[in-house]
């Protein structure tokens, strides 16, 4: 496991650093221009705090990253002062897991760029290059494909130190930090407002996560009262940043609008189902089945009153089932499309079903980023317990999803539990803060409280 790493100086530069494997900007964005007429439910006004810092953040991209003539002389491996880019600071982010998982993982990232005047780089491999538009005017947030610190050579020549044994003293050129799942306690002291001010003086971050680790910033000091101001109804920061970051590119947005104009435009009414098993062989296809059924019956999800009652004149509807597999997609077809589709005008339809997460595969990425932006025009989202995908899917939407608790294996659920529970608002859950962030450390005013379906994770409240 990579932990907090510190990298000694080496020379490797000046480099010129060409913007290899990356798309160059686009020159326009056609998801950007035309995304409020499938996006139903209206954005509220960006605060005005935080459009000025989002245009001060756009305007030091442009002057410190990789299309600017300071970001080919900077040293990335150098130290602090011998770094050409000056005043520029820099946080690498290096994708894992899924789809769902990265997006959270970098808008949490840029939140951190934003509050600490450092400029995001993101590290897409080959399989993410084509799904956005890049989200900085005139520049790239793309990491060039040749920078020094991406060669598995260069990286293994680094020392690898914890947090605990670093200097206080010297800042490091460049700085590791590890913050997945089974990090360990002295990745965690990143989260520790004592340790911000070393940060601070890192010009280079590496961050290595994935998770939505935006409520732990709420709850240090070193950020809260800024956070406060950039975003005063606390329930839409991710609402806010997930549409700010992540345009889908034209090429996705062909094959969005395309199944959209095909399928689900002419429907009065949307329905979203996001359902994620993690452990499909040891999840019975039933007890998944059983769990949605229940959401739907009882909060009328679908039908305004018993599954039993046959409804003419009903409003139409277009049910999107978004899922690896094709077995939900028919179950529900079959129980409410083609079953009532004489009585009822609902149609049931599914984008993809890929069988199974597929890693390093471009269109595998493209069909899940279809699918999440798919759901997002729902008018009523029934997403799945723990799942990022379908925690991006509501973020970008603006709709409060139904989590559905699926079964897990591994996290059984008591038998009382309710089938589903309504997000309280469109916050995704941290899924593994560190054990001081419970419970809502002194000052911190209940602004963080527990997720309806993960109850070790963390969300903004
Ligand atoms: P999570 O694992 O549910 O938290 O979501 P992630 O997006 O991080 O990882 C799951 C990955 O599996 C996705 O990125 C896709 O590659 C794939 N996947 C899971 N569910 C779906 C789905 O409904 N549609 C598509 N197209 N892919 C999916």
């Amino acid at each position: 496991v990579l932990i907090a790493t510190v990298c000694s100086p080496i020379s490797y530069f000046p480099l010129k650093f060409a913007l290899s494997g990356s798309t160059p900007p686009e020159q326009t964005c056609e998801s950007r221009e035309q995304r409020s007429s499938y996006l139903k439910h209206r954005t509220p006004e960006l605060p005005p705090y935080l459009l000025s810092k989002l245009q001060a953040y756009e305007r030091r991209h442009r002057r410190c990253g990789p299309l600017s003539e300071s970001f080919n002389t900077t040293s990335p491996l150098g130290t602090h002062n011998d770094s050409a880019g000056g005043d520029c600071k820099f946080v690498v982010y290096t994708p894992s897991q899924g789809l769902g998982n990265r997006i959270l993982g970098l808008t949490s990232t840029f939140l951190f760029a934003l509050l600490t005047d450092r400029v995001l780089l993101v590290d897409f491999s080959a399989d993410m290059g084509e799904l956005f538009c890049e989200p900085f005017p005139n520049s790239t947030w793309l990491l060039p494909g040749n920078f020094p610190f991406k060669s598995e050579e260069n990286v293994k020549k680094f020392k690898m130190r914890h947090f605990r044994d670093i200097s206080q003293n010297s800042a490091p050129a460049l700085l590791q930090i590890f913050l997945q799942d089974k990090y360990n306690e002295y990745d965690k002291l990143f989260f520790k407002d004592e340790n911000q001010g070393f940060v601070e003086r890192v010009p280079w971050l590496v961050l290595i996560h994935d998770g939505y680790f935006i409520p732990c910033l709420f709850q240090m000091q070193t950020f809260r009262s800024e956070l406060e101001k950039l975003f005063p109804d606390q329930e839409t920061v991710f609402h806010h940043l997930v549409k700010y970051l992540f345009s889908p590119s034209n090429q996705a947005w062909g094959q969005i609008t395309g199944f959209y104009e095909a399928y689900l435009a002419k429907a009065e009414e949307r329905i979203g189902f996001q359902i994620r098993v993690f452990e499909p062989k040891q999840t019975p296809f039933t007890a998944v089945m059983k769990q949605i059924t229940s959401c739907t019956q009882k909060h009328r999800l679908i039908l305004p009153q018993s599954d039993e009652v046959t409804l003419r004149n009903e409003t139409s509807k277009s049910i999107l089932v978004a899922s690896l597999s094709r077995k939900y997609y028919e179950e529900i077809d079959w129980m409410y499309g083609r079953r009532r589709r004489q009585s009822t005008g609902i149609a049931v339809y599914q984008a993809s079903h890929e069988g199974k997460q597929h890693s390093g595969d471009n269109s595998h990425n493209m069909k899940a980023w279809m699918d999440i932006y798919l759901l997002s025009t729902s008018d009523v989202l029934v997403t799945s317990s723990m799942s990022t995908f379908g925690y991006v899917a509501a973020g970008i939407a603006g709709v409060k999803p139904w989590i559905v608790m699926i079964p897990d294996p591994y996290h059984p659920r008591g038998a009382d539990e309710p089938a589903c529970e309504r997000a309280i608002n469109l916050e995704p859950c941290f899924h593994f803060p560190p054990w001081f962030a419970y419970p809502d450390p002194p000052g911190t005013g209940g602004l963080v409280g527990r997720c309806e379906d993960v109850s070790w994770g963390l969300k903004l409240v």
